[in-house]
């Protein structure tokens, strides 16, 4: 253990000394969610770092229809789907998810990680080849690199750069990924699909392969996605989701119309074969969120409508902002330190809202990431503006990083977002 010791040692007195110094922001217990608010210690803080962007993980509806699968399967599934953990259940949101997307066949895995791993790692191998946009996330580069295949990242959302790669390598044996997200987790950017689906024309054997972890029940038509916002769906070839955002429960899947294909991926990706099912209540509560999310189209109106609001205000209080439609909005800070100490400021001021630092972002180029629910009340929003405006203010975030940043930094090469 001494060698190992030695190695982590610098670290973890990095960390303690962080959280002397009161400036280590993560892991922060929370006793007690109520969704838009939450309790971690004594404080009551607004929660502008969730990723429930449709607040459903305390409707009760979900609860109940998660309640009723715990007592009917139990608390474990008992193994994996391969061996025993396989409900009716899992099948039944298999086959519901599909006809969400808008593809014949779906599988679900136990997190939305998992699935990117092991769809991609067991599809593609060493005479393989992947495009990756730089921004996407570690699970995405996790199962780059576990496949063996050969990865060329590039330019984030840029197809101009992805189409140099592409014409380096377009006669080289093998399968040909295009890999990119909906929306991307830290920057809240959303991908010029239509750019992307040019490529696909030009080079008609590339395969498309959509992390839409943010975009689904947030973009496009009744929240199903961001395939569907473009009208791309038969265009897409592998479209891949998790549960634990809009969704309000834990989990992945990945959705085709090759049933060849996603019958051998149900058989070789390692996480589904080798590792326990989602338990029956998580499953249950993901039929549950797309049931209110098909009654009620409104709650996608009411996030749409908030997130214009926060752009706006941000805007007005001088906070540099990109055009989006997402939830996702970060505030820029620049320094990790400035970002830290604003993370703490912010939580002193009763709002839940993280720091992300590199890796998850170049270094140097911090943010505070904020992202909203449909959920949220306009006290709770006036109440977040109007900390945010105070703060912005003290730290003078208005000039501080009016800058252009450079995003050609290692940094993205081996993006990780971590959240
Ligand atoms: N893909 C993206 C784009 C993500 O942001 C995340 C997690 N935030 C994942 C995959 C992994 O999903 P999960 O948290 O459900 O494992």
């Amino acid at each position: 253990m001494t060698l190992l010791n030695e190695r982590c040692k610098p670290f973890a007195e990095y960390i303690s000394h962080a959280k002397e110094m009161g400036f280590y922001p993560y892991f922060r217990p929370i006793s007690q969610s109520w969704g838009p608010e939450v309790q971690v210690g004594s404080h009551r803080l607004i929660m502008v770092g969730s990723n429930d962007y449709l607040g459903l993980a305390h409707d009760p509806r979900v609860l109940e229809s998660s309640e009723r699968a715990l007592k009917r399967w139990g608390a474990g599934p008992g193994g994996s789907r391969f061996l025993c953990g396989n409900f009716t259940l899992h099948e039944a949101l298999e086959e519901r998810l599909a006809q969400f997307v808008g593809k014949k066949k779906a599988i679900i895995h136990t997190t939305g990680f998992t699935t990117n791993v092991g769809a991609i790692a067991c599809l593609l191998g060493r005479h393989d080849t992947i495009l990756c946009d730089r921004e996407n996330h570690a699970s995405i580069f996790e199962g780059c690199r576990t496949s063996g295949a050969r990865v060329l990242p590039f330019k984030h959302n840029d197809a101009a750069d992805a189409r140099r790669k592409l014409a380096r390598v377009r006669d080289r044996q093998g399968c040909i990924f295009l890999v990119t997200e909906g929306v991307f987790s830290m920057s809240g950017d959303s991908v010029f699909l239509p750019d992307f689906l040019v490529l696909k024309r030009e080079f008609p054997s590339l395969i498309l392969y959509l992390d839409d972890a943010h975009g689904l029940g947030v973009m496009g038509p009744n929240g199903r996605g961001t395939a569907a916002r473009f009208e791309a769906t038969d265009q897409v070839d592998f479209i891949m989701g998790t549960f634990s955002k809009a969704l309000a429960s834990v989990g992945g899947f990945l959705a085709s119309d090759d049933e060849a294909v996603m019958e051998y991926a149900r058989h070789h990706s390692k996480p589904l074969i080798f590792s326990a099912a989602l338990p029956a209540s998580a499953v249950a509560a993901v039929q549950a969120s797309l049931d209110v999310l098909e009654a009620e189209p409104e709650r996608v109106e009411r996030l749409r409508s908030i997130t214009q609001r926060v752009r706006n205000a941000y805007r007005e209080i001088g906070l540099p902002v990109q055009d989006s439609e997402t939830p996702i909005i970060p505030i820029r800070v620049g320094s990790e330190m400035n970002a830290y100490h604003l993370a703490r400021d912010l939580f002193e001021h009763g709002v839940f809202a993280l720091p992300a630092v590199y890796p998850a972002v170049p270094r140097g180029q911090a943010v505070i990431r904020t992202a909203y629910m449909s959920t949220h009340e306009d006290r709770h929003v006036d109440f977040v503006l109007e900390v945010i405006a105070r703060l912005a203010r003290k730290y003078n975030l208005h000039s501080s990083v009016l800058e252009e940043w450079d995003v050609e930094t290692e940094a993205t090469c081996v993006s990780s977002a971590v959240f």
